[in-house]
């Protein structure tokens, strides 16, 4: 059995370790993603709940705000409806018309505008200002539609520079005609003071727009971003199927990754972002996961280095098992199969003939006079002699199931599975022919190598056989050859039928 055809056994038990190495620590890395995501969503379930709050809050404050205002609105409206409200003298109109919810901090004064758009009443003096509102986008609103109920303006800076927007609500006439506005003004400084009570995140940002995208207030403050058109911002992608949410998306005013999460004020045109810098987020998942991470990078390089040490011992562990396998099979001065491997070999093959009902021979191999050719050349050149007649040998053969081996002394076997006695007659002979030529070659040396005599036999195993019938028969026929003169193959009778009592019959 050559060391050779060992080398794939030794390869496939190196990769079945190495592939079990590399599963698990793909299973081990497999399982620290899934934790360290797992970890990075309750982060993010965490932001999402502060900045879900902080949006609800804001939204209530604002929108209790507007309805009281919105309230005062109506009450005008209500109020114009009165009988005869217009023959009463202005100021007592106006404690009818003007409650002092109005009078807040951050709102203007209301003012009921015809339907031209002149200023026809003002909730803070009796002295009009002769200004026509009937170019502005709340007039105009209310002029064309009956249903836009409380309109919230566009924002636009007031005479003494302050931001404003407007809050308005239509007139209309008995038979539902356009019959003017109420308006009143509310500072965005409101909105900047109610933003500044809140605490952010150096790339946090929070704003209040309008529900078609135009920016009222944002916070960090930048008086550049109140009027701006955010319409193209993802928000208003997602509000007409949810009026509140979130989405993770790089703003589009700074460029700042953000984890956003919206809510529309009520059933007010307006709506509140919180934004949260996705850096700040996930700040303490990065630490944790760059500990983790390389924690687990080393044991991952560390397990793989022992996989490649243990595969190599393994290796080197079954190289040597399989070259002491070998040897204790093979004839050391020879080279050849021993005794023992034959022995096994031949129990083996002879199954897998009887199975198959496949002929199977054996060449029984005696060398001629070797105890003469000892005693006159010593036993050392006789060693030699004993290497050289098993090279012609195992030269002969070359099928690869065919095996030599050392039988005994200067006695050899060739197990040839599958052959009949004509073929293990015809290898016999190419033996002889080895032997002949070395001979030949040696020709005029005292020490020439010494001839061979071989017994031919072959049978198909059947329940009656043993290998021992075959290695008899050969080694019966191997004798005839001695007496035969030597030097020379005999072919042992075929075998024609086997008794109950194990008898073998030749013809
Ligand atoms: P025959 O032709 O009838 O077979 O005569 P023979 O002399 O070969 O037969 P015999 O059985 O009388 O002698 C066999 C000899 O083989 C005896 C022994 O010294 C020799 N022998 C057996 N094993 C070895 C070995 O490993 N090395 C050497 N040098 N000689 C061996
Ligand atoms: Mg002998
Ligand atoms: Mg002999």
């Amino acid at each position: 059995m050559p060391l050779r055809h060992l080398a794939p056994r030794r390869r496939t038990y190196t990769k079945r370790l190495i592939l079990l190495g590399l599963v698990v620590t793909l299973g081990f890395s497999a399982i620290v993603t899934v934790i360290l995501l797992d970890m990075a969503r309750k982060d993010r379930e965490k932001a999402l709940d502060a900045a879900t709050n902080l949006v609800a809050t804001i939204g209530s404050e604002i929108s209790r705000n507007i309805e009281l205002y919105d309230l005062s609105l109506q009450a005008v409206v209500d109020g114009l409806k009165v009988p005869n409200i217009d023959k009463i003298s202005p100021e007592i109109r106006r404690l009818v018309l003007f409650d002092r919810a109005a009078t807040g901090k951050d709102l203007g004064a209301i003012l009921v505008i015809n339907k031209v758009g002149d200023v026809q009443i003002d909730s803070r003096s009796v002295e009009l200002l002769a200004v026509n509102h009937s170019h502005r986008d709340f007039f105009k609103i209310h002029q064309q539609r009956t249903d836009a109920g409380l309109y919230i303006s566009q924002p636009w800076v007031g005479n003494d520079g302050e931001y404003l927007v407007t809050l308005s609500r239509r007139i209309s006439s008995l038979n539902g005609s356009f019959d003017g506005v109420v308006a009143g003004t509310m500072r965005l400084s409101y909105f900047h003071n109610l933003f500044r009570r809140v605490k952010f995140g150096p790339d946090d940002s929070l704003t209040l727009m309008r529900t078609d995208g135009t920016v009222l207030m944002r916070a960090p403050f930048d008086i550049a971003s109140i009027g701006v058109d955010l319409s193209k911002s993802v928000v208003f992608k997602k509000l007409p199927v949810s009026q509140a949410g979130w989405y993770e998306t790089v703003s589009i005013l700074d460029g700042v990754k953000r984890l956003f999460v919206y809510q529309q004020v009520d059933e007010h045109p307006l709506l509140v972002v919180n934004g949260l810098s996705l850096a700040t987020v996930y700040a303490g998942w990065r630490q944790e996961a760059w500990l983790i991470g390389s924690l687990i990078l080393m044991l991952c390089a560390l397990n793989i280095a022992l996989v490649i040490f243990l595969a190599r011992q393994l290796s080197r562990r079954v190289e040597v098992e399989q070259t002491l396998a070998v040897l204790a099979t093979t004839d050391s001065l020879t080279g050849l199969c021993n005794r023992r491997g034959f022995d096994d070999i031949i129990e083996r093959e002879w199954l897998r003939a009887r199975r198959a009902q496949d002929p199977i021979a054996l060449l029984m191999i005696d060398v001629d006079c070797f105890k003469a050719y000892n005693d006159n050349h010593g036993h050392q050149t006789g060693d030699k002699a004993l290497t050289a007649i098993a090279g012609c040998i195992a030269k002969a053969t070359n099928r690869p199931a065919d095996i030599s081996a050392r039988y005994g002394g200067e006695e050899f076997v060739v197990l040839l599975p599958g052959e009949s006695l004509d073929g293990a007659f015809e290898i016999a002979e190419r033996i002889h022919a080895n032997v002949l030529s070395l001979r030949t070659q040696q020709h005029g040396r005292p020490d020439i190598t010494p001839t061979i005599s071989v017994g031919v036999a072959s049978m198909i195993p059947n329940l009656g056989l043993k290998p021992s019938d075959l290695i008899g028969i050969a080694d019966t026929a191997m004798y005839d050859a001695k007496r035969d003169g030597r030097n020379r193959t005999v072919v042992a009778p075929t075998i024609r039928l086997v008794t109950a009592e194990r008898q073998v019959i030749a013809t």
